[in-house]
C-alpha cells in the first residue's frame, strides 16, 4: 500500500505491506484524512516520531473478528490503551502511560491505504456525515473535552485565543451550549469565518483585562498563555489546548494572586462530536481550504503549512 512517511527527512510516499489487525483490531481501509497542526510539528520534530503520519481519518472496517464490524464506515479514537493497569481500570485509558497514539507514538498513522486500530476506539458514522466532514471527528471531539472538563453556557463570558482550525472548532462547540464566546485573533478571514458561526469576534488589544470567565488558549504559540493569563478574571480558568514542544516562560504570580483554575486539554469524546457534525449543528465545511489525493500528500502537507491556510484533506479512496 502506499503511504506518507517520516523518518526525520522530508516525508514522502513510500510502498509498505498491508497492516495485518492483531486481535482485537480491525483492518480499516482509510477514505479521507485530515492534516492536522500535530502533524506539521512532529515533522518539525515534536514527540520524535517516526513512521506513517496522520490521525484524523474515516475509513470502511475490510477485516475483523468480530463480523458485525465488517463494512462499516468509521471514525477511530487515536489512544490505543493497554486496557489492564490502573489508569485504564479507572476508565482512563486515553491516559495510559502504555498507550500508543495513531500517527503520534509508535502507532502507525491514517496518510496511508490501510491502518490497524482497536475495535473499542472505532465509532460508526452516519450515513448523513459526508467523508470530508467526518475527517473532523477527531479534532472535534477535543474541542468537546472542554465542555467534559468546565461548565460553560449562556450565561458566561468565553474568550477562544486563536483563529486557526482547533480555535474555530472550539468556538462552534461552545456556541452549541448557548454561550457567544469572543474568538481573538489576527486573521481577517479567519475571523470573519468565526463571526458567520455566530461567535464575537475581537483583536486582543481592544479587550478588558481580566474580563472572561474562561479563556481558552489555542494559538499554537507560547506567547498565547501569557495572553491568556491577561484576559483570565479572578478565580477564572484557564483551558490550555496548545500542545507546545518550546518550553514556556511564564509569571506564574497571577494564577496564585487572582487564584485562576489551570485546564491541560487535549482529546475528548467522540459521540457528541458524531452527533454535532451530523445534524449541522457544527459545520466545519468552509474550513476546508483543499483536497489532495493520497499520492500528492507532500504536497497537501505543505500547503497546510502556508499561512492562512486552514484545513487540507487528503482524499485515499472512495
Ligand atoms: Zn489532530
Ligand atoms: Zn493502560
Amino acid at each position: 500500500m502506499q503511504a506518507l512517511v517520516f523518518d526525520g527527512g522530508a516525508p514522502a510516499l513510500r510502498e509498505l505491506p498491508r497492516p495485518a489487525p492483531g486481535p482485537g483490531e480491525a483492518l480499516v481501509r482509510v477514505r479521507m484524512a485530515g492534516v492536522c497542526n500535530t502533524d506539521l510539528e512532529i515533522v518539525g520534530g515534536y514527540m520524535g516520531f517516526s513512521g506513517v503520519l496522520g490521525h484524523e481519518f474515516c475509513g470502511v472496517v475490510e477485516a475483523s473478528d468480530d463480523p458485525s464490524w465488517l463494512g462499516q464506515r468509521v471514525a477511530g479514537e487515536i489512544n490505543q490503551a493497554c486496557g489492564h493497569c490502573d489508569l485504564c481500570a479507572r476508565g482512563l485509558g486515553r491516559h495510559c502511560p502504555e498507550r500508543s497514539v495513531l500517527g503520534i507514538v509508535e502507532k502507525p498513522g491514517c496518510f496511508a491505504e490501510y491502518l490497524t486500530l482497536k475495535l473499542d476506539s472505532l465509532h460508526r458514522l452516519p450515513p448523513e456525515l459526508s467523508d470530508a466532514r467526518a475527517s473532523f471527528v477527531e479534532p472535534t471531539a477535543a474541542a468537546y473535552e472542554i465542555l467534559e472538563q468546565v461548565a460553560i453556557g449562556p450565561e458566561h463570558r468565553v474568550a477562544v485565543l486563536g483563529d486557526g482550525k482547533l480555535g474555530l472548532l472550539i468556538a462552534q462547540v461552545i456556541l452549541t451550549t448557548g454561550c457567544k464566546p469572543h474568538v481573538i485573533g489576527r486573521h481577517p478571514k479567519k475571523l470573519e469565518l468565526a463571526e458567520r458561526f455566530g461567535a464575537r469576534v475581537a483583536e486582543p488589544e481592544t479587550l478588558s483585562p481580566k474580563s472572561f470567565d474562561c479563556v481558552i488558549e489555542a494559538t499554537g504559540s507560547p506567547s498565547g498563555l501569557q495572553r491568556a493569563l491577561g484576559l483570565t478574571r479572578p478565580r477564572g480558568t484557564l483551558v490550555l489546548k496548545s500542545t507546545y514542544h518550546a518550553k514556556l516562560e511564564l509569571d506564574a504570580a497571577p494564577i496564585v494572586i487572582d487564584e485562576l483554575s489551570i485546564v491541560g486539554s487535549r482529546c475528548g469524546p467522540f459521540e457528541p462530536a458524531i452527533a454535532a457534525l451530523s445534524s449541522n449543528a457544527i459545520n466545519p465545511d468552509p474550513m476546508i481550504d483543499a483536497v489532495f489525493p493520497l499520492a500528492q500528500a507532500p504536497e497537501a502537507l505543505a500547503r497546510a503549512a502556508e499561512p492562512g491556510v486552514l484545513k487540507v484533506l487528503l482524499e485515499v479512496s472512495v
